[in-house]
């Protein structure tokens, strides 16, 4: 990104072990980096390979290989957890390789939950059964029983820190389901919900509300931290409790506005002068559900955009392209 080439950038590759009120601290080395400003944009945890584990683009394409070529073994599939990851997933294996035995077990009586219209929710539904996904709704995961007894795989180091560098999918298991159902499949993919990054955050809280809600750190539509003890501590994107539906555009721009109120900080603190910072609008609700090559649907404000409509609005890149063209470059010009 040549936006990143900025000389006023200095990019480490590290792992963060502790967050604390003067400095982050590095796994390993345990080096602190005190700050003046602290913007955190750890996102969530989940385990790969749903979560990124690469630290490259060689080592992620190596990654995408290596699971590519285990489903393109296996006979059966079971996802666990039809959020839009779930499901999204599901029919993107439908699509790709109908002759395999996709199920998706899901705890509720609709996929993806959250503040979607009951109308975008059973679409998606109709069309995984259109797919041929066998689709186990209202249903947990009780148990799992391995067929062979191969010894769990040494944890990576720092992975107590970093969930993303353990591989969760399970190899030719069976699962049992609250009612009893037992599914045997080559293939388990673990699809549930995201874990805040609460355990590697020591910023005690100074009132009487938690610094962190299951949903996220506890942040002010400045994007600062709903501390009065940490002005100077921001955070943006998934890491926060800002939005319930957690998507990249909201990362994007949460993390523009924090870079320009820790500027307007800066500027007032140097001139002397009070300061007004901006404040984020909550993010609306919508969601793009794209459901293999030839569905999709769209959740709009108070509307649902049907899957042929949505599907053109999709197509055919799911507007990488638009995302790479981004102004960001206009915005941060790059020094010469
Ligand atoms: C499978 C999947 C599909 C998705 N599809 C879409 C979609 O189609 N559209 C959409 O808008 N959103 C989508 N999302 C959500 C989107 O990816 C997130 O909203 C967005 O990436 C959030 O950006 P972020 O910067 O907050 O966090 P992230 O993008 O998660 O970035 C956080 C970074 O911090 C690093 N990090 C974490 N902990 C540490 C630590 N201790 N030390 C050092 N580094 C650390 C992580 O490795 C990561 O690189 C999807 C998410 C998933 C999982």
């Amino acid at each position: 990104m040549p936006w990143l080439q900025h000389p006023s950038f200095t990019i480490r590759k590290e792992i963060i072990s502790q967050v604390t009120p003067q400095f982050v601290e590095l796994a390993g080395s345990q080096e602190r980096l005190e700050f003046d400003y602290l913007v955190l944009a750890m996102g969530v945890s989940r385990q790969a390979p749903i979560g990124v584990s690469a630290s490259t683009k060689d080592e992620f394409i190596k990654d995408l290989e290596r699971d590519h070529a285990a489903i393109a073994s296996a006979k059966s599939i079971a996802i666990v957890g039809g959020g839009a990851v779930g499901t999204e997933l599901a029919a993107d294996l439908m699509t790709d390789f109908p002759e395999k035995d996709v199920t998706l077990v899901h705890s509720r009586d609709l996929p993806v939950p959250g503040p979607f219209m009951e109308e975008f929710r059973q679409g998606a539904a109709d069309i995984l059964r259109k797919l041929g996904v066998r689709t186990l709704f209202g249903q947990r995961v009780v148990n799992e029983i391995p067929a062979d007894t191969c010894p769990e795989p040494e944890a990576p180091e720092f992975s107590d820190i970093l969930p993303e560098l353990v591989d969760s999918v399970k190899r030719n298991v069976t699962i049992e389901t609250t009612s009893g159902e037992k599914i045997k499949a080559d293939l388990v993919f673990n699809c549930l919900g995201a874990k805040t990054k609460a355990p590697i955050v020591d910023l005690p809280s100074s009132t009487d509300e938690p610094t962190f809600t299951p949903n996220g750190i506890r942040v002010k539509s400045s994007l600062q931290l709903d501390d009065p003890k940490y002005p100077n501590i921001f955070a943006v994107g998934d890491m926060c409790n800002r939005a319930h539906v957690k998507l990249a555009g909201a990362a994007v721009s949460g993390g523009r506005l924090a870079g320009e109120n820790i500027a307007r900080l800066i500027t007032a603190g140097a001139e002397g002068g009070a300061v007004e910072l901006i404040e984020s609008r909550p993010p609306k609700v919508s969601m793009k559900l794209i459901l293999g090559e030839k569905h999709a649907l769209i959740q709009g404000k108070d509307h649902v955009v049907p899957s042929e409509e949505a599907i053109h609005k999709c197509a055919p890149d799911i507007k990488l392209g638009k995302a790479m063209r981004s102004n960001f470059i206009d915005t941060y010009p790059v020094a010469k």
